[in-house]
């Protein structure tokens, strides 16, 4: 780092690459927004009085206290459901996502375990779900991963082959957090009705971004975590359908019986308002904020496409995120490439499992080899980003992929129109 001089005196790392900071922008810049958002200043605002002045129990029922936070709850059971078009008494507060898919799918499958011990979801699935079920199989219950297609969709006719009369529960996610595809949700829920199985979703990624609607997508249960939507940690939710069919849901956390039963534990009320805030403005600024972060999206996308080559998205682009980008830089080793945007947060296609650098099993799963994966960057683009944010990370992108490039040979040999394929490497 000795020749670490530059000539506006700027000391960050990009200026030492030589990539100009625009006015305005701060680093390191977040770019992360499927791993955590930030919290909206007006969420914030609406949670600080439960802290406070008005901080009791929702379920003390013979003072003001009690009162005061059951109506502010009941208030966010309201927000939650109109964004996702369902009633007030079909949403139990949880502790987040992780919590609402263990409780939809460990409730479900015991719940129903007379009826069948099969259960259907697919490969790409949050860890969330996977280990949910994976821990179900330890029990007695069979699950079916689905395999998706190289553009991160399931195919409905495996899912349609897959079920069988001992079948009790799809789990199958609207949105995809590392991809961002949006699977067709509607025929799952449609064939799932038509054949007497139980639809869940783990509507995390989607829930406030699309239009997400219980009813027309036929989905009996719902996941779905405040964090993600601008609102805080440690707060989420569970839609559990009343009506045609009325699901019924066996209890994870006992003691009291909070929730219809399903779920025990005092409410986190200043987390809850904090929910349906995030909620209501999710839904009063969903299609603006679409449009924003679809142009961005596509603007960063265009700058890396019409400067590098041997780049491509993962993921289809026809069912897709507004704010997700997931592009793999083939000929570049990835943790490199990640050393050398050190002050943009992005993930990498890289997932960090015990001591190893494992690719992510998401990226696998679409057909990537172990090397692509790795070279591979999810850049989630949220409401706080601006567009000289994203003008930033794409120059610093193109720049650090340049330069790598220069000292990869494989990358030198196809552009000399060598076939890596044919090639007979030396000793293994
Ligand atoms: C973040 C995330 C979760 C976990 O949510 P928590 O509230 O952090 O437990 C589950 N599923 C998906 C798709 C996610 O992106």
């Amino acid at each position: 780092m000795s020749t670490a001089t530059t000539t506006n005196g700027a000391s960050s790392s990009a200026a030492i690459a030589g990539i100009p900071v625009p006015a305005g922008v701060k680093l390191p810049i977040y770019m992360d927004n499927h791993a955590t958002t930030r919290m909206d200043p007006r969420v914030l605002e609406a949670m600080m009085p439960y802290f406070t002045e008005t901080f009791g129990n929702a379920a003390s029922r013979n003072h003001s206290f009690g009162w005061e936070a059951e109506q502010a709850v009941e208030q966010a059971r309201a927000q939650i459901a109109k964004l996702i078009g369902a009633t007030s008494k079909e949403i139990i507060f949880t502790s987040g996502a992780t919590e609402s898919n263990n409780l939809a799918i460990k409730g479900i499958a015991e719940m129903y375990r007379e009826r069948g011990n099969h259960i259907i979801t697919q490969a790409t699935e949050h860890k969330a779900v996977l280990d949910t079920c994976k821990r179900l199989e330890k029990s007695g219950y069979q699950v079916t991963y689905l395999p998706v297609k190289a553009d991160g969709l399931i195919d409905i006719e495996d899912l349609k082959n897959a079920i069988t009369d001992k079948t009790i529960l799809v789990t199958i996610m609207i949105a995809n957090n590392e991809i961002g595809v949006v699977q067709p949700v509607e025929e799952i829920g449609k064939l799932c009705h038509e054949r007497g199985v139980l639809f869940h979703t783990d509507g995390v990624q989607a829930v406030g971004k699309i239009p997400v609607d219980v009813n027309a997508m036929q989905i009996d249960a719902l996941s779905l975590t405040a964090h993600k939507i601008y609102g805080p940690k440690g707060v989420g939710a569970l839609y559990v359908r009343r009506r045609n069919p009325r699901v019924q849901i066996s209890e994870q956390i006992n003691g009291g019986g909070h929730e219809r039963g399903m779920r025990s534990g005092t409410l986190n009320v200043p987390g809850i308002v904090g929910l349906g805030k995030a909620c209501e403005l999710a839904g009063e600024e969903m299609e603006s904020e679409a449009k924003r972060l679809t142009a961005m999206r596509d603007r960063l996308k265009h700058k890396l496409e019409s400067s590098l080559d041997y780049i491509h998205v993962n993921g289809t682009m026809e069912r897709h995120l507004p704010g997700n980008l997931n592009m793999s830089f083939v000929y570049v080793e990835g943790e490199s490439l990640l050393m050398g945007i050190n002050d943009v947060a992005v993930s990498s296609g890289s997932a960090c499992t015990s001591a190893t650098l494992e690719p992510s099993y998401v990226l696998k799963a679409l057909g990537l080899g172990d090397d692509v994966a790795h070279s591979s960057i999810r850049f989630g683009l949220g409401r706080f980003n601006t567009d000289a944010e994203v003008d930033y990370v794409a120059d610093k992108v193109i720049d650090v992929v340049q330069k790598l490039r220069e000292l990869s040979p494989l990358y030198e040999m196809v552009k000399e129109g060598i076939d890596l394929t044919k090639i007979e490497w030396a000793a293994h």
